[in-house]
């Protein structure tokens, strides 16, 4: 016998998780480089001072007044408007996706996404017993709709799990995939669209949202990690069909969202203008990434998030290392020979632009 009595199947497996390395520059997990202001952090503090005078209480199971005030924010992207009745939330996204498997995968059942993606949803469908079923990308990291529509025909997965902004290629879908998706889908099973990055997403380009109506299996889900620039606060929701949020609710943990979480998570949405304030310099900091990656002669996917996809390096270990060398932490994820780099500073943004040039002069 092996000890501890593990799942046969967790056997042996490494926890999934960038390295968290105190270096000057940090590319790897796409945060939001600006933090809160002092004023922000002030009203936070005084949020949990106030929620901290209850906490002999279990907080509010259904954190309506969380649910009323991410409903309002999330109306602003869609002319139909969100219900705090269609919004819940947890710690983090992550968590609301682990919900969305406990409830709608398990034995006999699957769940399906298209590679390269995002490597945790593997990893919710393996802990709840889920068949994990992986199609794939274009070599451009679009998505075939027809072959996309024909496999999840085929597969008839109970949850099929969709970034978009895509991680870690950057890729958004096209405005007429999740559609089309969600009628592939059908009545037997959910179509989660991922917009962590959703903010960052270019103008004139519609959020999944607006399709709620349209389709009761369509799941949108959204994150404060990103550029709502909270990553530290663990705050994921997502907006769907009420009936979805029963299901969930069987299998939550009891108050699993703290007082102290909805309190700081009710301040930061009060200051939204503020923590958002620098998309759209995020936005144009990518763009220039982009054009500087590919006049040095690499390869660059398309990014319509707040990281950037490119290569191909014949040794992407080797670079990446070079790169931390200098001080400069970048992720290595993808297909092979592909890094990402998240987007940081215009300071540093060039530190990473004065590294790996010094990196490939030393490797050519
Ligand atoms: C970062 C990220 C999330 C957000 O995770 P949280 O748990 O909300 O921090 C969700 N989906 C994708 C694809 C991501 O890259």
């Amino acid at each position: 016998m092996t000890w501890p009595p593990l799942r046969e199947e967790l056997r042996g497996l490494e926890p999934y998780g960038a390295p968290q390395l105190d270096v000057p520059v940090q590319l790897n997990t796409n945060e939001n480089p600006y933090g809160p202001s002092a004023a922000c952090a002030d009203d936070i503090a005084a949020s949990v001072r106030a929620a901290a005078l209850g906490l002999n209480r279990y907080p509010d199971r259904e954190h309506v007044e969380l649910r009323t005030a991410l409903a309002a924010y999330l109306s602003r992207d869609t002319p139909h408007g969100i219900a705090p009745e269609q919004v819940w939330a947890a710690n983090g996204s992550n968590e609301v996706m682990l919900q969305l498997l406990q409830a709608f995968g398990g034995p006999g059942r699957s769940a399906l996404s298209f590679a390269p993606t995002y490597s945790m949803y593997p990893e919710y469908a393996r802990d709840t017993a889920t068949r994990w079923v992986q199609g794939s990308r274009a070599e451009d990291f679009s998505l075939d709709l027809e072959a996309a529509a024909a496999l999840v025909r085929a597969e008839r997965p109970s949850v099929v799990l969709l970034p978009s902004p895509n991680n870690p290629t950057g890729t958004a879908l096209p405005p007429d995939a999740v559609g089309a998706l969600c009628e592939a889908v059908g009545e037997q099973g959910l179509l989660v669209v991922d917009e962590a990055y959703g903010e960052f997403r270019r103008a004139g380009v519609p959020s999944a949202l607006e399709l709620l109506p349209d389709h009761r299996n369509l799941v949108v889900t959204r994150t404060m990690s990103k550029a709502f620039a909270a990553a530290g606060l663990r705050l994921g929701y997502l907006a769907a069909d009420p009936a979805i949020l029963d299901a969930i609710r069987v299998v939550r943990l009891p108050y699993h969202l703290s007082a102290v979480t909805q309190a700081t998570a009710l301040a930061a949405l009060r200051h939204a203008p503020e923590l958002l304030g620098k998309v759209d310099e995020l936005r144009a900091e990518r763009d220039a990434c982009v054009a500087w990656l590919r006049d040095q002669g690499m390869r660059v996917a398309d990014s319509d998030a707040n990281f950037v996809l490119f290569g191909t390096f014949e040794d992407r270990h080797a670079v990446w290392q070079g790169l931390l060398d200098q001080g400069v932490l970048i992720r290595e994820v993808g297909p092979d020979g592909w890094l990402r780099v998240s987007i940081g500073t215009a300071t540093e943004m060039q530190a990473f632009k004065d590294a790996l040039t010094q990196v490939r002069k030393d490797q050519s």
